[in-house]
């Protein structure tokens, strides 16, 4: 027993020693979370990255959409409020031309052309004829204004240089908003230039805006040069308001965003004072857009939550196949410190077995030799006292040779010689082998060999001494009138031997120790705890491997795997 304590400390000392280094216990929560969080940032950093490029992409290319449609839309309105102005002057030039200035300058004739004109366009609202030098000659209207000089005004000059002049719109005496269209025409009688000049109501300009207005556009509306505005706007105010925005009266075309998320465009309106302004809601501000982004936010989360789902499965596997390898890892280790310490056991035994044999045989020698002499001797006082010590020497000299031939058996079949052979054959052998003392004991042995067992490629002297073992420990464990079963069959293309008996079982401190050398509960003339050491080195050096299972009170069952191939 202190051998077997001394042993012990020797080598759990140096197993803590080889495991120590070589494993490190890891912290499998911070791989979890680091493998968690590296994953993580690799899917999800591009997918915000795409969403964010794409978003901000589709974007631009709404706004950019977006402005060519205002402005395209901007210049058909400028187009049809040109082609309005256009007509309106046309009929004006074309009262000039055809009623020549000699004939208009006659109040009756003025009278007729004005009613004919009001027939078909209503918005006219007076008429008057001003010679070459700023007098008006006639006028047909609301107002007495015949005879009025125009000659200092501004457009006068105008009309007479350019042809043609359109005014801003303006309240007048009647206080009814309304402008001034003048064209100038040449007399080939006087041989000067004379004007005819037009108010026309504003009500008309606003009415035909309200008609090309579509649905899409928010505000279309005109100012002048100063950026009054000269018709209704429904964002801006009434006409005559000032509108804000100095870019539209400045340049031929703008287009400019504004802080209410406006989209503004606006052009100007050739041969007139005008500038006319269209607005609309930016799209990415209305409603349809805003539920567009919902929908695309919603979507990046949906898939944000399947990543962390599949992320957080993922690590989690990884993790549990980085602690099962470890596990294996481990438990490979033990077995090679196993393996490593029954080697050293072998090389041990044999030393031990080899010097202690010799001293041995003498002392058995020399024991026998006192025992001769003593027989022939004359009786004399203790002769029987020194007879017994003899006989006790000699029973102590039998056990230890037992010990020591054991030892160097065990060192002795360190080699494997490997042939093909049939494991039922093995086992029904060594069951052969055990008749006698299963018979004297009343032990019935009840074996269930699976008939068509494939062969394995093993060594037939060590498998024999693997089952001699396990069963000379179920013999013993079972003692008189037990059961002993042997099973063999295929498992996972392996050969597997049960050995089972229902001797009372190994107790749950013990169990962990069994395979352990010099272990044994026994008797120290029965046991000598080396049998499943040995039992355990064998069945690793042919590459199988056995396990136990036992239950206190039912019986134990040692299983034995032996690969067919080695
Ligand atoms: P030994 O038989 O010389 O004691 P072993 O290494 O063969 O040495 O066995 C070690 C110990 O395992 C035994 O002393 C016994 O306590 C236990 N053991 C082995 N086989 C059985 C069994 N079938 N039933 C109960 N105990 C067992």
């Amino acid at each position: 027993m202190k051998v077997y304590i001394a042993l012990k400390e020797w080598l759990a000392f140096h197993a803590m020693k080889v495991l120590g280094e070589s494993y490190n216990k890891r912290n499998y929560k911070k791989i979890r979370i680091s493998l968690f969080t590296t994953i993580m940032a690799i899917t999800i950093i591009p997918l915000l990255i795409i969403a964010g490029l794409s978003y901000n992409n589709y974007t631009d290319l709404l706004i950019k959409e977006e402005r060519d449609q205002l402005e395209s839309r901007l210049d058909k309105s400028i187009r049809a409020i040109s082609a309005m102005v256009e007509n309106l002057r046309t009929v004006i030039e074309f009262s000039a031309w055809q009623d020549r200035y000699d004939e208009l300058t006659v109040q009756a004739n003025l009278e007729k052309l004005f009613i004919r004109l009001k027939q078909h366009y209503t918005f006219f609202a007076d008429i008057g004829v001003i010679d070459s030098r700023g007098i008006q000659q006639s006028y047909y209207g609301p107002y007495d204004l015949e005879g009025t000089d125009y000659s200092n005004e501004q457009w006068f000059t105008e009309v007479l240089e350019s042809g043609i002049y359109i005014s801003n719109i303006y309240l007048g005496f009647r206080e009814v908003p309304h402008f001034t269209i003048a064209v100038s025409s040449f007399d080939p009688n006087s041989r000067k230039k004379w004007v005819l000049r037009t108010t026309i109501d504003a009500s008309t300009l606003q009415n035909f805006i309200n008609t090309i207005k579509t649905a899409r556009i928010d505000d279309l509306f005109l100012i002048d040069q100063i950026g009054i505005m000269q018709t209704s706007s429904s964002l801006y105010g009434e006409a005559f308001s000032k509108y804000k925005e100095k870019r539209a009266v400045s340049n031929e075309y703008s287009f400019y965003q504004t802080e209410e998320n406006y989209f503004h465009g606006s052009g100007r309106i050739k041969k007139t004072p005008w500038t006319l302004v269209l607005v609309e809601k930016e799209y990415v501000h209305q409603q349809d857009w805003l539920d567009f982004r919902n929908r695309l936010a919603t979507i990046v989360l949906l898939c944000i939550i399947i990543d962390v789902l599949i992320v957080y499965g993922l690590a989690n596997l990884l993790t549990n196949l980085i602690r099962s390898s470890d596990e294996i890892h481990m438990k490979l280790l033990q077995e090679a410190e196993h393996s490593d310490r029954l080697a050293s056991i072998g090389r041990l035994a044999a030393g031990v077995g080899h010097e202690i044999n010799n001293p041995l045989a003498i002392i058995n020698e020399k024991a026998g030799l006192a025992g001769d002499i003593l027989a022939v001797s004359p009786d004399f006082e203790n002769k029987e006292m020194i007879t017994g010590c003899l006989e006790s020497i000699g029973k102590s000299v039998k056990r230890c040779s037992t010990i020591t031939h054991r030892l160097l058996g065990f060192a002795k079949r360190q080699e494997v010689k490997n042939q093909q052979l049939q494991v039922n054959d093995v086992l029904k052998e060594v069951m052969v082998f055990l008749d006698n003392l299963m018979l004297t004991n009343r032990i019935k042995i009840e074996s269930q060999l699976q008939y068509d067992l494939p062969e394995v490629f093993s060594d037939q002297m060590q498998l024999q001494q693997v089952f001699l073992n396990i069963l000379n420990n179920a013999i013993d464990a079972v003692g008189k009138d037990g059961h002993i079963s042997i099973m063999s069959h295929v498992v996972a293309g392996d050969v597997r031997v049960v050995i089972q008996d229902d001797g009372p079982g190994i107790t749950d401190d013990v169990l962990p120790h069994i395979f352990e050398p010099f272990f044994t509960t026994k008797d120290s003339d029965k046991g000598t705890g080396l049998g499943l050491s040995i039992t355990y080195g064998l069945i690793k050096k042919l590459g199988g491997d056995i396990t136990v299972r036992s239950q206190v009170g039912k019986g134990t069952a040692f299983t034995i795997t032996i690969p067919v191939e080695n």
